[in-house]
C-alpha cells in the first residue's frame, strides 16, 4: 500500500467539491513543477535581538503556478506529502540551497548558515543520510553551513531510528532545529533525548504574548528557561510587533525571526541584509 501511495495519480470524480477539485488539479500540476522551473526559494533571516547579527536564514519554498499564480506552501506541501512527491521536492530544495551556498562561497560572500525544512517523511527513508552526503560533496560546501528544521511529528514516528538519524546528522556537523515547538506533543524528554541545537517557539505563542492570552507568557518563559538549562538555543518565530519583541527581550530570548525584521526575501536581498546588519 505504501508503494502505491508513491506518485499515484488522483482521478477526478463528479462528487468532488470546488476545494478538492483545486487540490486535484494542483496535485497533478505539482509533478511538472520541478521540470517547468516553477519553484523558487526565498530566505528569512534569524536575527539576534541585541546585536542585530544574522548568523542563519531559513529557506522557504515558493511555487509560481502558470495559471493560479503563487500557491502557498501550506497548501501544496501537504499535497506533496500525500502523493509522495515531497521527497523529490525537498531534494530539489536541498540541492538548490547547497548550490546557492556554493555560489556565495565562490564569491566570498560572508558565511551564513541556511536552514532547510524537512518533512517528517524523510526520517524513515533508508538512503536519507547517503543522499545528503552526496549532495554536500557535489557542491563542496561545509556541513556547518547547513541546518535542518524538523517538526515534532518527525520525532514521534520511530523514536530509536530517528534518534540515530539525528545523531548522524549532528556528527556530520549540520545544525538541527526543532520547528513549531509547542504545537505537538512537546515533552521535556524529547529535548533531552534528541541532539538538538535549537528550538523554534511556534508563532501562535508569540501571537498571544501581548495580552498574555492562554498563559503564553508563562509558557514561553518556561520553554526559554528549560532550553537554557539544556544548552539549546531558542528562536521565537513570527515576531511582528515591537510589543512582542519587548516581552521576548525581557524573557531573555535572544534570537527572533519575523516580519518585524524581515519577511522571506530573495537571495540577493538576503546578502544585502546580512552585509548591512546592525552588528557592523
Ligand atoms: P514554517 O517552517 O513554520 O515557516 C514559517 C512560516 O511563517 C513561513 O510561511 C513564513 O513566511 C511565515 N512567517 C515568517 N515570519 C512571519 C511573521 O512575522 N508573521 C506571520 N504571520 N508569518 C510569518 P511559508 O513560507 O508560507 O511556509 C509555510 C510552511 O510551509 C512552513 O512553515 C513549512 O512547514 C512549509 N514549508 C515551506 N518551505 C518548505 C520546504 O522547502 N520543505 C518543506 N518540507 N516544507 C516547507
Ligand atoms: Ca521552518
Ligand atoms: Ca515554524
Ligand atoms: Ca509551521
Amino acid at each position: 500500500a505504501k508503494e502505491q501511495g508513491k506518485n499515484k495519480y488522483n482521478v477526478f470524480h463528479s462528487g468532488m467539491n470546488i476545494q478538492s477539485y483545486r487540490s486535484f488539479l494542483l496535485q497533478n500540476d505539482l509533478r511538472k513543477a520541478i521540470d517547468n522551473n516553477e519553484f523558487f526559494l526565498v530566505y528569512q533571516p534569524k536575527v539576534n535581538i541585541h546585536s542585530g547579527q544574522v548568523k542563519s536564514a531559513e529557506a522557504l519554498l515558493r511555487w509560481k503556478h502558470p495559471v493560479w499564480g503563487l500557491i502557498p506552501p501550506n497548501e501544496f506541501i501537504p499535497l506533496a506529502e500525500e502523493s509522495g512527491l515531497i521527497f523529490e521536492i525537498d531534494q530539489w530544495v536541498f540541492k538548490n540551497v547547497c548550490k546557492q551556498i556554493q555560489t556565495w562561497n565562490n564569491n566570498q560572500v560572508e558565511y551564513i548558515r541556511i536552514a532547510v525544512n524537512l518533512s517528517a517523511k524523510h526520517f524513515v527513508e533508508k538512503n536519507f543520510i547517503q543522499n545528503i552526503i552526496q549532495v554536500i560533496d557535489e557542491f563542496q560546501i561545509e556541513t556547518m553551513q547547513l541546518e535542518f528544521e524538523i517538526t515534532e511529528t518527525a520525532l514521534l514516528a520511530n523514536e530509536e531510528s530517528i534518534k540515530q538519524t539525528l545523531k548522524q546528522i549532528k556528527e556530520l556537523g549540520i545544525h538541527i532545529s526543532l520547528d513549531d515547538y509547542g504545537t505537538g506533543y512537546s515533552s521535556i524528554i524529547y529535548l533531552r533525548n534528541f541532539p538538538l541545537d535549537s528550538i523554534k517557539i511556534d508563532q501562535s505563542y508569540i501571537n498571544d504574548l501581548p495580552n498574555n492570552m492562554n498563559n503564553s507568557v508563562e509558557i514561553v518563559e518556561s520553554i526559554i528557561n528549560l532550553a537554557k538549562k539544556l544548552n539549546i538555543t531558542v528562536i521565537a518565530e513570527g515576531v511582528e510587533t515591537v510589543e512582542q519583541l519587548e516581552i521576548l527581550n525581557e524573557l531573555q530570548c535572544k534570537e527572533v525571526q519575523g516580519y518585524i525584521y524581515s519577511p522571506p526575501i530573495s537571495s540577493e536581498n538576503l546578502v544585502e541584509y546580512v552585509q548591512n546588519d546592525d552588528s557592523k
